[in-house]
Parts: C-alpha cells; sequence; structure tokens
C-alpha cells in the first residue's frame, strides 16, 4: 500500500480537492493507497474538511497538531502516522502534480527506496522570492554538500527508509537534505511546479531566511567554520597593519588619526559580535535538542476504520 502524506496549514479550500484528485488517479492505476493529512495547527476550516474529506473516502485518515509546529514535523507526524509498504510526501496544495506520484510508485516496484521529486522548473513566483530562494540554495549546497537547488520536499520513500528517517533523534530535522543522507537505492523525477489555485503561500521572504539559517545550522556545522576564516582574515591584516604601524613608528611618524582606531574598533567589533550571534544559534538549537521535547504534539486523530487497517 501507498501512504500519501499530507501537511496542511490553513488549506480548507484545499483538502477535499487533493484528496479527491489523489483519489483520482491513484484509483485509477489500481493502486491501493492511504491518505494521511497532516493538520499543522491551521486556523481556519482545515480540519473540518478532513474530517469530512475521511467520513467520505474510507482511504483517507489525519491527525492534527496542538498548534502550528511547521511542515518539517508534519511530514514526520505523517510518516510516523502512515502504514504503507511506501510513503509519498507531498504538499497538499497540488503544487507537486499527483501524476508524478504514480511515476515514483512505478520505480518504486522496480525496487528504488528513495524517489526524489527534482523541480523541472519553479513555477509562477516573484523575482523576489526566486532571488532569495536561490540564494538560499547555494549556501546550502555548499553547506550541506549535496546540490540541493532543485530539491524539494515532494518525495517517495520506501518503509525502510522511513524506519530509518524516523529513527533519527533530532528535534531539528531537514527533510529536504535528510532524505539522501540516509542514503538507499535513490531515483529522482523531474517534475514543473504547479500553480496554486487557492489559498497562499505560508512563505514570506523573512520566513524564507528564517528556514534558511535554520536549516544551514541544523543541517551542518560551515557556519561555525566562518567564525574561524573570519578570525584568520582578521588575523593576517592584524599582521599585516601591525608591521606597518610599527615601521611606522620607528621611523618616527606614527599612523596619524583616529580614523584607523575607530575603523579597527567597529570592524572587530561587528566580527566579535557576528561570531557569537553565529554560536549562540548553534547553542540556542543544542538546547532545543537537550531538552529533548517531541518534535509534534497530537491533540486529536481520526480513527482508522476497520477494514483499512488490515
Ligand atoms: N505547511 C505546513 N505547515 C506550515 C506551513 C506550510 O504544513 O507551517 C504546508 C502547506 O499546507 C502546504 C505545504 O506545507 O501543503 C507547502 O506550503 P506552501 O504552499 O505555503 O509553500 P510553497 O509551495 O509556497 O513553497
Ligand atoms: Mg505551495
Amino acid at each position: 500500500m501507498l501512504s500519501v502524506i499530507l501537511p496542511a496549514y490553513n488549506e480548507e479550500k484545499m483538502i477535499r480537492k487533493a484528496s479527491a484528485r489523489i483519489d483520482e488517479i491513484l484509483t485509477a492505476e489500481r493502486i491501493d493507497y492511504e491518505i494521511v493529512f497532516v493538520n499543522d495547527g491551521s486556523k481556519d476550516g482545515t480540519w473540518e474538511e478532513i474530517t469530512k474529506a475521511a467520513a467520505e473516502n474510507p482511504h483517507v485518515t489525519g491527525v492534527c497538531f496542538s498548534r502550528n509546529f511547521g511542515k518539517e514535523s508534519a511530514m514526520l507526524a505523517g510518516l510516523a502516522e502512515a502504514s504503507g509498504d511506501c510513503c509519498a510526501v507531498m504538499d497538499c496544495d497540488l503544487q507537486h502534480p499527483p501524476e508524478t506520484l504514480v511515476e515514483m510508485y512505478r520505480l518504486w516496484e522496480q525496487g528504488y527506496e528513495v524517489i526524489e521529486g527534482v523541480k523541472r522548473t519553479r513555477g509562477k513566483e516573484s523575482a523576489l522570492h526566486r532571488a532569495s530562494a536561490g540564494l538560499f540554495y547555494k549556501m546550502l549546497s555548499k553547506a550541506v554538500k549535496i546540490d540541493m537547488s532543485r530539491a524539494s520536499d515532494f518525495k517517495l520513500l520506501d518503509r525502510r527508509a522511513v524506519d530509518a528517517l524516523l529513527s533519527l533523534p533530532e528535534r531539528n530535522v531537514f527533510f529536504r537534505a535528510l532524505s539522501s543522507w540516509i542514503g538507499f537505492k535513490t531515483a529522482s523525477v523531474e517534475f514543473d511546479v504547479q500553480e496554486r489555485t487557492e489559498g497562499e503561500s505560508k512563505w514570506s521572504t523573512w520566513s524564507l531566511i528564517q528556514y534558511a539559517v535554520r536549516n544551514i545550522v541544523v543541517f551542518s556545522t560551515a557556519a561555525l567554520q566562518f567564525v574561524t576564516m573570519a578570525g584568520i582574515v582578521v588575523f593576517i591584516a592584524a599582521v599585516i597593519l601591525g608591521i606597518e604601524t610599527l615601521v611606522r613608528y620607528f621611523m618616527g611618524r606614527a599612523v596619524e588619526g583616529f580614523t584607523t582606531v575607530i575603523l579597527l574598533i567597529l570592524i572587530i567589533g561587528s566580527l566579535v559580535m557576528i561570531s557569537l550571534g553565529i554560536i549562540g544559534y548553534y547553542i540556542g538549537k543544542i538546547y532545543e535538542e537537550v531538552k529533548g521535547r517531541p518534535r509534534y504534539l497530537i491533540a486529536r486523530k481520526i480513527e482508522r476504520r476497520a477494514a483499512h487497517t488490515a
């Protein structure tokens, strides 16, 4: 059985559309499936819509978070709930085309264990959004050492890969990169990002920046190396400037004015602050991990019908 996991945050208009569309396509292809909606603390009628969809279609089930925990947690919750032999994760705004799901499923049948959806085109976005996403993926690919520029959260994982993912103990997860970190027999499928028909993207430029910083810190220590690199650069500059100052001093001409002093204080001061900030951010993440709080809390769940749990 294929489990399709759909994280949903304020998507009341999309729930029924998504489940109907996926049902239509998978039924036509004779693929046994279940749909697992994860309501990520929506403020609109998303949960009511999920309940209705589940009442209409026995393949549909869902869990409801006690508040908004973010898409990463929602995807993991869906994977933990799912009982399929393979699990697919996709957006419930149908920007990930369900037709591609079939393609992925066929690859899984051929023995692939991790099938990654790769963006052929990015769909309609504002120029600013596209630019910031571009910068984010460049930085991220460097930090993670995996090419992430076309990666998406649209994936199909074999049960073994799902169990491997779920067994990772960390609280702060970055699904997109972890799915390639776990290894396994991997294939990729290209897809065109579709246009959103209802509702709007949950990502502002600011939240994208936060997402970028978080994921770089969560997934790599590259930012800590920045502190060392900055230190080395400043040290080299210090040696050069130091020699120059001494030479001038012994030649009886001290470096003139406060300008140099002010500049030095400003540059070094800000470097120290930034470095402390980076280290602080890592410590913050370590603190979160050490507390060991659950990744999410489930407030409600749709009980599966007996006929379908078998
Ligand atoms: N989503 C979520 N929790 C959040 C934000 C988003 O579960 O806090 C879900 C959302 O419902 C959608 C998917 O993540 O199914 C992608 O969100 P969105 O379409 O806003 O992102 P974009 O496609 O613009 O990258
Ligand atoms: Mg979307």
